[in-house]
């Protein structure tokens, strides 16, 4: 867990750099990353997750100007993720795939709240990888039941998710219809039980979330909505959360399979 949490900072610093760029279509890679303000390259003693941010005071070393603390909370929040994510799944072979999905959903979540759309490379990207992932376990294991279980699980998520467009698509963008084949791919190798708590989060947290903003008025009835965020917090706590939730119903346990 100690050595998921350190790879979570680093990646969580690779994050911040694709949450800000990819929806700007700028590379990933290059030009190395600099101060937006008065565009002086970041050192490597300068880089270091949280670290780093601490230690400047907030402050650019070049110009002072201020960095956001954006930067440490989506390193520390990807670290806490990490950690969790091992806890849960344990030192086994879909380990990574399941720190991919995760690292995948933070960086889709904090760019669909501030742009409004799920950039179609991130979500390719990161389903590709999945999936590769998780049928190299499957095979590393054994275990083919749970990619079969994982295909069909996908499938269903598309349809339901294509259906729930055409009625509504203010409510749920193109975007949320492209990431529902991972989300449903991710918790179908699971477990079925996964599945379906992970659907019936994702949406009972959209539709909470949805009906108290509008009820607060910080939301217009015909405003879109993130719904990515609301994918994403569902589906992750259905991958930490499914396995203690269902475990305190014996007649659930089958669907832990
Ligand atoms: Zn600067």
């Amino acid at each position: 867990m100690t050595w998921s949490a350190i790879a979570g900072l680093v990646v969580g610093s690779f994050l911040n750099v694709v949450i800000y760029r990819v929806p700007r279509g700028l590379s990933v890679v290059a030009p190395r990353s600099a101060c937006p303000t008065c565009h002086t390259p970041i050192a490597a003693r300068d880089n270091i997750p949280v670290i780093s941010w601490l230690a400047l005071h907030a402050r650019c070393r070049s110009c002072g100007a201020a960095i956001s603390v954006r930067y440490p909370l989506v390193e520390a929040a990807t670290a806490l993720a990490f950690a969790l994510i091992a806890w849960r799944i344990g030192p086994h072979p879909q380990l990574a795939a399941y720190l991919v999905c995760g690292a995948s959903l933070i960086a889709l979540a904090l760019i669909d709240v501030e742009h409004l759309r799920l950039p179609t490379r991130v979500v390719y990207v990161s389903t590709a990888l999945v999936v590769a992932l998780l049928l190299a376990s499957s095979a590393w294991l054994d275990e083919w039941h749970r990619s079969v279980v994982a295909v069909l699980s996908a499938v269903v998520w598309l349809a339901l998710f294509g259906a729930i467009h055409t009625v509504s698509p203010r409510a749920l963008g193109l975007g949320d219809v492209r990431l529902a084949p991972l989300l449903g791919f991710a918790l179908g190798w699971l477990s079925i039980g996964a599945v379906i708590v992970g659907f019936f989060l994702a949406n009972l947290v959209g539709s909470v979330v949805g009906i108290a903003l509008i009820a607060m008025h910080r939301l217009e009835r015909r405003q879109p909505v993130p719904y990515g965020v609301f994918l994403a917090v569902g589906a992750g706590i259905a991958i930490l959360f499914t396995v203690p939730m269902l475990s305190y119903w014996p007649a659930l346990r089958p669907l832990l399979g």
